[in-house]
C-alpha cells in the first residue's frame, strides 16, 4: 500500500466505552501499525442530549490501559485539531452553507408535530414514511423546495426551527464498495433526505463525520457494521462537496451470547461477563458495572481474546502479542 494510511476511532462519548469499541480502536490501531500509518482519536460530542461528562476521559483510560495508543487526539499531536467535534462548530456550519449553495442540501421547516403526523398517516396505510424530496409528499412537507425564497428568509428571520436536509439524488442506482462486503448497491429512492444541520447551530452526526474524516485526511473508515446503513449517505456527500472518498470497512459486531441483537453498553454486567474494560460508575443511578481489569484479566489477554473474535490466522496459535497481531 503506497498511500498515507490514516485511520480514526470516532466514539461518542455517550456512555462507557465497551468491548466492542475497544474492537474497533484495535483494528484500526493494528491496521494503522501495519502501515506505519497514523491513528487518530476524534471525540464525536455534537449530541448534547447524550453526552455523559466522564465517558471522554473513560474512553482513553481504557485505551491506555489496553496499550492502544493514538497518534493524534485530545491534548496530543493536535496536527489537525481540535479533535472534539463540539470545539469545531463553527466549521460545520461553513460545509452546511455549501451544500445550501449549490443546491445539495435545503431548509425544512416541518414541526415534530407534522412529522408524526405524516408517520402516522403512513402507518395506518402500512407504508414506510420517507421523507425525501421527490416523494408523492412533495407540497406537504414545509420546505424550501415548496416555499418561495422570501417565504423562507421570512420563516428564518421569525426564528423558526429549521433543520438543514440532504437533497438524496432520484432514481439512481448507487454502487459502493465495502472492503469486507465487497460491492454494494443501493436504490437512491429508499433514502430519506437526512438532517445535517439543525437551527440551534449544531451538525448531526453525517455531516460532521464526513467533514472531519475529509479535513483529517482519513485514508480508511473502518467502523462497527451498524454504520453500513449511513455508508450510502456518507458516500454522496463526499459527492456533493467534490471529495474523493475514503475507503470503507464495516466489522461485523459481537453480539450477545443469547438472544438478538448487538452488544452495547446498556447491557453493562447483565450478561455475566464484563463488557467493559476498566470499572464503571453510572454517575446519575450510582450503579457500579465490573471491568475486565477489576475482574483481574491482564490487558493482553483482553486485547488477545478481542482480536480473535470472528478471526483466526488459519493456525493452532492462540496468543498474539501486539506485535505479532
Ligand atoms: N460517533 C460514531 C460512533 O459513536 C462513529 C461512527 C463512525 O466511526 O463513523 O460510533
Amino acid at each position: 500500500m503506497t498511500e498515507n494510511v490514516r485511520v480514526r476511532f470516532a466514539p461518542s462519548p455517550t456512555g462507557p466505552l465497551h468491548m466492542g469499541g475497544v474492537r474497533t480502536a484495535l483494528f484500526n490501531y493494528l491496521f494503522a501499525k501495519k502501515y506505519n500509518g497514523t491513528f487518530v482519536l476524534r471525540i464525536e460530542d455534537t449530541d448534547q442530549t447524550r453526552y455523559v461528562a466522564n465517558a471522554e476521559q473513560y474512553i482513553i483510560d481504557s485505551l491506555e490501559w489496553c496499550n492502544i495508543p493514538f497518534d493524534e487526539g485530545p491534548g496530543k499531536n493536535e496536527k489537525f485539531g481540535p479533535y472534539r467535534q463540539s470545539e469545531r462548530k463553527e466549521l460545520y456550519k461553513k460545509y452546511a452553507d455549501q451544500l445550501l449553495e449549490t443546491g445539495w442540501a435545503y431548509y425544512a421547516f416541518d414541526t415534530a408535530e407534522e412529522l408524526d403526523e405524516h408517520r402516522k398517516e403512513h402507518e395506518a396505510n402500512s407504508k414506510n414514511f420517507i421523507y425525501n424530496w421527490h416523494n408523492r409528499e412533495k407540497g406537504k412537507l414545509v420546505n424550501s423546495l415548496v416555499l418561495s425564497k422570501e417565504e423562507v428568509e421570512a420563516k428564518i428571520n421569525a426564528g423558526e426551527k429549521f433543520v438543514v436536509r440532504f437533497k438524496s439524488p432520484q432514481d439512481e442506482i448507487l454502487t459502493m464498495q465495502d472492503e469486507i462486503r465487497g460491492e454494494i448497491k443501493i436504490d437512491t429512492n429508499i433514502l430519506d433526505d437526512k438532517i445535517l444541520f439543525k437551527s440551534d447551530g449544531m451538525p448531526t452526526y453525517h455531516l460532521a463525520n464526513i467533514v472531519d474524516d475529509h479535513l483529517m485526511q482519513i485514508s480508511h473508515v473502518i467502523r462497527g457494521e451498524e454504520w453500513l446503513p449511513s455508508m450510502a449517505l456518507h458516500v454522496l456527500l463526499y459527492r456533493a462537496f467534490g471529495w474523493d472518498a475514503p475507503k470503507f470497512a464495516h466489522l461485523p459486531l459481537i453480539l450477545k451470547p443469547v438472544g438478538k441483537g448487538k452488544l452495547s453498553k446498556r447491557d453493562g454486567d447483565k450478561l455475566g461477563f464484563p463488557v467493559f474494560p476498566l470499572e464503571y460508575t453510572n454517575e446519575q443511578t450510582g450503579d457500579v458495572s465490573r471491568g475486565y481489569k477489576e475482574d483481574g484479566y491482564f490487558a493482553d489477554a483482553f486485547v488477545n481474546m478481542l482480536a480473535l473474535l470472528g478471526w483466526n490466522p488459519g493456525t493452532e496459535q492462540e496468543i498474539f502479542s501486539l506485535e505479532e497481531l
